[in-house]
């Protein structure tokens, strides 16, 4: 299948799960999820009209964004460590992957020194994983209210990354309860504090993820194919 191909289905499954489930369509947006992709794949995206291309790594992310179009939205949607916010705070478009106040002050650190403000959203550890990143659901609005206090910040809304599983169905229960803690959060009106975008679902479970609010989905394998991670 072409890249061609593949970015049919998945906006055609895309429209199918908002139509499910009442949404309206544009309220939902694709992250071409391009790690250990060469530049040649984003650009044949590109040329198909996506802007919005994912990276989890920071050296990546940078070597890319040099030396493609200036008008792509880069998400940063992998671990951050908090030596590497300086090489990205002024080229992501949105930091999906804030899981701490360590973290979150070091962006508004470095976002102060450069006149930005830089636009994230919270990771969740819905699942409660030992292997994941993000921040437990128990600690979510403490945290939400330290960081929304600092400096050049903005949050956005929520990430999560769902676990692995075979039925997308698994994961429905994770993707309402992520929809549940934005209303929770819009409820207490923290200054600096919207909750416009839910980032969730990925190849595997993005319909479900739609049909339970996601507003960005994540989708990597089902655009360019299976990831070879020797190459980048
Ligand atoms: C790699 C990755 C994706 C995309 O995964 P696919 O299963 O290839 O669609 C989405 N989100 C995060 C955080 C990732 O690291």
């Amino acid at each position: 299948m072409s890249i061609k191909e593949n970015l049919q289905t998945v906006k055609n499954n895309m429209l199918k799960a908002a139509e499910r489930a009442g949404r309206n369509p544009e309220d939902v947006t694709l992250i071409a999820v391009s790690k250990t992709k060469p530049v040649e794949m984003i650009r044949e995206a590109y040329d198909l009209g996506i802007r919005d291309f994912g990276e989890n790594k920071v050296q990546e992310l940078v070597d890319k964004y040099d030396m493609l179009p200036g008008d792509i939205r880069w998400h940063l949607i992998g671990h951050l460590q908090t030596n590497k916010v300086k090489y990205i705070v002024d080229k992501a478009y949105l930091i999906h992957s804030v899981d701490s106040v360590k973290l979150a002050k070091e962006i508004s650190k470095e976002a102060s020194k450069r006149s930005l403000t830089v636009n994230i959203l919270i990771e969740v550890n819905v699942s409660g994983e030992e292997s994941k990143f993000g921040v437990s659901p128990d600690k979510l609005l403490e945290t939400t209210e330290e960081i929304a206090a600092l400096p050049a910040i903005n949050i956005k809304g929520l990430m999560t990354v769902a676990p692995y599983v075979v039925d997308s169905e698994q994961n429905r229960g994770i993707f309402a309860q992520m929809m549940k803690f934005t209303v929770d959060i819009m409820q207490k009106n923290i200054d600096n504090v919207s909750m416009d975008f839910i980032s969730m679902g990925m190849s595997g479970d993005y319909e479900v993820a739609i049909e339970e609010g996601a507003t960005y989905i994540r989708v990597g394998t089902s655009i360019f194919g299976e990831r070879n991670y020797n190459k980048f």
